[in-house]
């Protein structure tokens, strides 16, 4: 039988973490595992050595496609540099061996930065408050609509009905789905913006809210956003504001400052974190005053310079996660925010900006660019031109990864026929800029030349295309030894 693994881990750091309780006697497994759950026999465990191990894992790192290996313009995931020292911070045994059960008054680091971060949220966006329980952007947003119901309901006006326009992420009309409200969806203008006569339309009494992207999924900034405010506030309703896209207005526009009473967060997107693959995300949420009553128990408060929390809230739609949500995605989002300062946030979304508008005046000459204005932190092309000789916006994705380039956001928006999602983040050089807009240019003169490459693309990949929706609905995973 093997030895038991004991742990010696020591109380250190200012949350005061100790694991004495599992200091146990080192002959007493008996009392720990009943003896009919103990291994008999050795585990049959690989016996490699570390230079082995170091080449297996580095060779499977460079099998896929990720942020630090290649330019990865995903439109509406913002997927940008991950500072390393993030990581570093956030793996500090202080933060990292934290247990959710520890008392409070054992966790003040902890709570301060919760807090801190809160602050600086409501500071850039122009909210009041701000909860950082939920663990993604969806989940965000059902927390923004169970507060928009809290606040009808306490209104004694509870109404049915969520608006938002065609552009919408899908994420939008799910979370109003899933809290039971029906769903309105309104058109866009031929510019790609809200119109303003379809809202009117659909505005009345049974309205509980309207959500909305700014700037919205197509890149662009909805300038009518006063008139809208007014409209949707004209009704009694209320203006939601899905956050996603926050990385194209901190320093330039807070949507406090607009009209938005409630909005959502992506921490992952806006403030580092890498992500994808689903997780891990954080989506806190951000209300103006007449809302904080609201906001999910328990809120972290500052009392006298002490950060506590508060579970004395009455009126509260209660708790919306086991803890209190990813604690490690906020860490990385504070030290991100802390290193770049105000003017340094400012400057991330002005270079988002020249960034997508530099690529998007580039490659609107090879590819059809439907909504032509200046745009924000990206753009939407359409692969419309490349179609009509035969090649799908599929077929160019799946080429780009030949040229170790990821694909942007491919059919989404939906408004946009053959879309192609771009946003290139603040974090690319100018030479990756060049690098992608030649790699474009060069694929749209394969479809004149050799279209039949990009149906077969990707060709330098380790497994070529894949049936991803069998993949989906039967999914095999399995371990191959011989997978070198
Ligand atoms: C990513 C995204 C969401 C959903 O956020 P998650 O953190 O992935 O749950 C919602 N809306 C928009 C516009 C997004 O880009």
């Amino acid at each position: 039988m093997s030895e038991p693994l004991l742990f010696e881990l020591s109380s250190h750091g200012r949350t005061g973490f100790s694991l004495s309780c599992l200091d146990v006697p080192e002959k007493n497994i008996d009392t720990i595992i009943p003896a009919q759950f103990q291994r008999t026999a050795a585990a049959d465990l690989p016996e490699l050595s570390e230079m082995d191990v170091m080449r297996h894992f580095v060779h499977l790192s460079s099998l896929n496609h990720h942020v630090d290996k290649g330019f990865y313009p995903l439109g509406s995931c913002t997927m940008k540099y991950n500072p390393k020292i993030n990581e570093t911070l956030s793996r500090t045994e202080s933060f990292a061996a934290t247990h959710p059960f520890q008392e409070e008054a054992e966790v003040p680091g902890a709570l301060q930065l919760i807090g801190e971060l809160a602050e600086y949220l409501a500071e850039i966006t122009g909210m009041d408050d701000v909860t950082m329980q939920p663990a993604a952007g969806a989940h965000g947003e059902m927390t923004g609509i169970k507060i928009m119901r809290a606040y009808h309901e306490a209104n004694g006006n509870p109404r049915h009905k969520i608006i938002m326009p065609d552009s919408a992420h899908g994420t939008n009309p799910a979370s109003a789905t899933i809290s039971g409200y029906q769903t309105v969806q309104i058109r866009s203008t031929p510019e790609g913006l809200v119109d303003i006569k379809d809202l009117k339309e659909h505005l009345d009494e049974d309205v509980a809210g309207f959500m909305l992207t700014n700037p919205n999924t197509l890149g662009l900034f909805e300038s009518q956003i006063l008139e809208i405010a007014e409209l949707v506030h004209g009704v009694g309703a209320l203006l939601y504001m899905d956050g996603a896209n926050l990385n194209a207005l901190m320093g330039l526009v807070r949507p406090g400052d607009i009209g938005f009473d409630i909005m959502h967060f992506n921490l992952h997107k806006t403030f580092s974190t890498p992500h994808g693959g689903g997780g891990p995300g954080s989506g806190p949420v951000g209300v103006k005053a007449h809302l904080s009553k609201y906001l999910p128990s328990p809120v972290v408060v500052n009392k006298d310079g002490q950060y506590r929390l508060d579970d004395d809230r009455p009126d509260s739609i209660g708790k919306i996660s086991g803890f209190y949500g990813n604690f490690g995605v906020m860490i990385r989002a504070y030290i991100y925010i802390r290193m770049l300062g105000a003017k340094g946030l400012k400057r991330v979304s002005t270079t988002a900006i020249l960034n997508a508008n530099y690529l998007m005046r580039i490659l609107e000459k090879t590819f059809l660019l439907p909504h032509k204005q200046h745009a924000m932190h990206e753009f939407v092309l359409s692969g419309d031109w490349q179609l009509e000789k035969g090649v799908k916006t599929l077929d160019i994705a799946k080429r780009l990864l030949d040229y170790g380039i990821h694909a942007p956001t491919v059919y989404f928006p939906l408004i946009v026929h053959e879309a192609m999602m771009i946003e290139p983040t603040e974090t690319e050089s100018k030479e990756t800029l060049d690098y992608f807009a030649e790699t474009m240019i060069a694929i749209a003169k394969e479809v004149d030349e050799n279209p039949e490459i990009l149906h077969e693309a990707p060709v330098n990949t380790p497994v070529s295309r894949l049936d991803e929706g069998l993949a989906a609905r039967n999914l095999n995973v399995k371990y191959v030894a011989d997978a070198q």
